[in-house]
């Protein structure tokens, strides 16, 4: 056993939570060590991404431009069978004026490219990556976790010990516990997902083709999620009772499942299932969702679905990993830093993580209710999130997951402003505007709008991203890596 000197911060966990914290704290200097069990590329599901992550997160990350090159599909919005209509409806993440233009759209990833991407970027950063390498436990010395004990590649075993031990290897964790929280299910979504991948499959009319795809059916609800022109992500996410179809031959319940549903046989009628590689198997998640009692203790703090998980409908996943790693680095960079004390800075990065959980959950609750029609859902929308926007626009800046309004940054409205006519105009070229069915298809009111929005960024206008959520919490510092004391408590304005 060896005994390495003090890092400032060890991760566990190289997935999107694991990465993003790891080099947000590595950014302000400090020496930080990432323990990651597999070697990358590994298999991960979760491949619908939010304009909250590919431009938010990924711009503080500096990683936005090496996305743009990678070839992900564009997925400028959802298209639904759900709820009381019986044709399909489409959103755009462009009907948000806080999307609107250059960040209206997000990427469909395959997670082995994406979680790859995120990895090798920490490391370019200057983080210490050490694939292979499983953590087994925590060490702890009077009432603080210390550090971790973990087996490298030659099976040999180690003790690191940090400042703060951060906690990212996701819905399997065996660490979260340590920190005394307790995982808490949710009486509500408790579904099982049936997944595979298809090639060949059918795509949705253009302008749309690259959108994630929902359609409900008798035994719960289809993803369709057109990963590159030919290869296609398909999951059935079915309730208690049809998930007993899946536990004797799965091959054939999903035959029956999509049988069952028109609209997703229909997709699939000339396809083929992939049954080599990575995507050769079909795959079986239980994904109920959870919350843990705490995501933090003296020295240790839990980020993505080692904290959190909530169902998958609106893609929340990546986008709650990458938002908590920037929270938990926040906190993490204002400790040792000395700015902030420990306690009030942890529990700024719970206050908001919670708050952005819950509104995803609350929201959801509303959504399994099938009976409803859309403009229901949006208004729901508005409600849970108490926004000043119209009901739609609520409902996009939900699933957009910037209806915390601290991840589309002025900074990264201000860099997009250059291409943004450019982009505008294509939008306007490219989308048709004969589908009654797009709903909030970038009309031009949208696009002044947005234009009207980056022009603001231009001349500097705060968009109050660096605010505390409550008087008297913690601000995000200028860059966006840390917490300042809220201004006002000292009288000062921000
Ligand atoms: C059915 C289903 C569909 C989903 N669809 C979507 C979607 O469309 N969009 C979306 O955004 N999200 C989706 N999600 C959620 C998404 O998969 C997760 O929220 C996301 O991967 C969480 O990222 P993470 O970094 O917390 O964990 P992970 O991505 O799981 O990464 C954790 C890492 O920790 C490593 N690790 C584990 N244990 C140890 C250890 N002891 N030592 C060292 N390393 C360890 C693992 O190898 C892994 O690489 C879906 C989830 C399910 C179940």
């Amino acid at each position: 056993m060896n005994s390495e000197k003090p890092y400032d911060a060890i991760v566990v966990g190289g997935g999107p939570a694991g990465s993003t914290v790891a080099t947000l704290v590595a950014k302000r200097g400090h020496r930080v060590l990432l323990l990651e069990k597999e070697t990358f590329p590994r298999y991960q599901i979760g491949e619908s991404l939010l304009p909250a992550t590919v431009h938010g997160v990924a711009h503080l990350l500096g990683v936005d431009e090496e996305l743009k090159n990678a070839n992900f599909t564009v997925k400028h919005g959802g298209t639904f069978k759900w709820g009381s209509s019986e044709r399909p409806w489409t959103f755009d993440f462009a009907a948000s004026r806080r999307m609107a233009g250059p960040t209206s759209y997000a990427y469909q990833v395959e997670r082995m490219r994406f979680d790859k991407i995120l990895l090798d970027n920490a490391r370019r950063n200057g983080v210490e990556v050490h694939e292979n390498s499983p953590v087994t436990d925590v060490l702890k010395a009077h009432g603080r976790v210390t550090g971790v004990r973990y087996t490298d590649g030659n099976g040999q075993s180690h003790e690191a010990t940090a400042r703060y031990v951060v906690d990212a290897s996701g819905n399997t964790t065996r660490l979260s516990g340590k920190s005394g929280a307790r995982r808490e299910y949710s009486p509500f979504f408790r579904n099982l997902a049936l997944f595979g991948y298809f090639e060949g499959g059918g795509r949705l009319p253009a302008p749309n083709e690259g959108n994630i795809f929902s359609c409900t059916f008798e035994h719960g609800w289809f993803w369709y999620i057109p990963l590159s022109p030919t290869l296609t992500s398909v999951g059935a996410v079915v309730n208690q009772e049809s998930a007993t179809m899946v536990q004797g031959d799965p091959e054939e319940a999903m035959r029956r499942f999509i049988a069952a549903c028109p609209q997703i046989a229909e997709k699939l009628a000339d396809a083929t299932r992939v049954t080599e590689g990575p995507y050769g198997q079909l795959r079986v998640r239980k994904d109920w969702s959870y919350c843990n009692t705490t995501f933090s203790a003296p020295g240790m703090v839990l980020v993505g679905d080692a904290a959190c998980f909530v169902d998958p409908v609106f893609s929340s996943g990546v986008h709650l990993a990458t938002y908590g790693g920037l929270l938990a680095a926040r906190s993490i960079n204002a400790c040792l830093a000395g700015d902030v004390d420990e306690k009030e800075s942890f529990a700024e990065f719970e206050r908001r993580y919670r708050r952005e959980y819950g509104l995803f959950y609350e929201f959801l609750v509303g959504f399994y209710d099938m009976h409803q029609s859309e403009s229901s859902y949006f208004w729901q929308a508005r409600k849970v999130t108490n926004a000043s926007v119209p009901d739609l626009e609520a409902f996009v800046e939900l699933v957009g997951g910037v209806a915390s309004n601290e991840l589309l940054s002025v900074a990264q409205v201000r860099k997009s402003f250059e291409d943004s006519s450019q982009q505008l105009s294509q939008l306007v070229d490219t989308r048709s505007d004969d589908d009654e069915h797009v709903i909030g298809a970038v009309p031009s009111r949208i696009l002044e709008q947005g234009t009207a929005l980056q022009g603001r960024a231009v001349i500097g206008v705060n968009a109050g991203e660096g605010r505390p959520l409550e008087p008297g919490g913690l601000g995000a510092s200028p860059d966006g890596l840390s917490w300042v004391p809220d201004t006002t408590r000292t009288g000062n304005t921000a």
